[in-house]
């Protein structure tokens, strides 16, 4: 099976997550979310995690530094050459040291997806998203689960980082540090664009078409 390496680019609330487990698992791709990894270091509490923590429950970026470094070893060390980049690169640092680190391989990002949705509607969803504790499915709730619990009978949280204010920071930061990143692989003649409203399993119909034509 050909390689094929693909950013999925969109602010929080897109879909970039729930678009790439629909799509990973029927096109043969790994799914390598940085904020997931981020958040199993945080839950292990070991010296990652530690690093971490500050800068995910306000919001902010991690530096590019530790960033860069986590999210590379662990392509290298999984061997990863098929896979959906989700919430990776952010910043154009990270874009950079990620064509480099690709080029130097003989390898190269083959597009860049952007997730397109309006701000209102995104922090309409991500204030309201509630996550199963047992199996991780998002649901969204605007004024809360309100005793509702998971289809498999789960518990519902909401993510530390998931109200109102953290949002409004996080779409700050989205705008500042992450569109860039739109005109840097428009640039490159990589950047593809997907509308993110309507249904989810249209919006997967629409991304897979896009993928089985690269
Ligand atoms: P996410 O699950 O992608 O929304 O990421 C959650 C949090 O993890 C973000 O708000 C950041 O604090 C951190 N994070 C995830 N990916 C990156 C990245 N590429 N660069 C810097 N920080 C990141």
């Amino acid at each position: 099976m050909k390689d094929l390496m693909v950013i999925f680019l969109g602010a929080p609330g897109c879909g970039k997550g729930t678009q790439s487990d629909l799509i990973s698992t029927s096109m043969s791709m790994a799914h390598l979310s940085s904020g997931d990894l981020f958040r199993k270091a945080i839950l292990r509490g070991d010296e990652l995690g530690k690093a971490v923590e500050i800068y995910f429950k306000s919001g902010a970026l991690v530096p590019d530094s530790i960033t860069t470094k986590t999210v590379l070893a662990h392509m290298n060390k999984e061997g990863i050459r098929r896979a959906i980049l989700d919430g990776f690169p952010r910043t154009i640092s990270q874009a950079e040291s990620l064509d480099q680190t690709m080029n130097a391989e003989g390898r190269k990002i083959d597009a860049a997806i952007l997730i397109d949705v309006p701000d209102d509607e995104l922090i309409r969803r991500v204030a309201g998203r509630w996550i199963c504790r047992i199996c991780q499915t998002p649901y969204n709730f605007p004024d809360g689960p309100q005793g509702a619990r998971c289809k498999c009978g789960g518990d519902l949280y909401q993510r530390a980082d998931d109200n109102r204010d953290t949002v409004a920071k996080r779409l700050a930061v989205y705008h500042e540090n992450t569109a860039p990143l739109i005109e840097y692989y428009e640039k490159q003649g990589k950047l593809i664009r997907v509308d993110g409203l309507g249904d989810m399993l249209e919006i997967a119909e629409r991304i897979k078409k896009v993928l089985s034509e690269l």
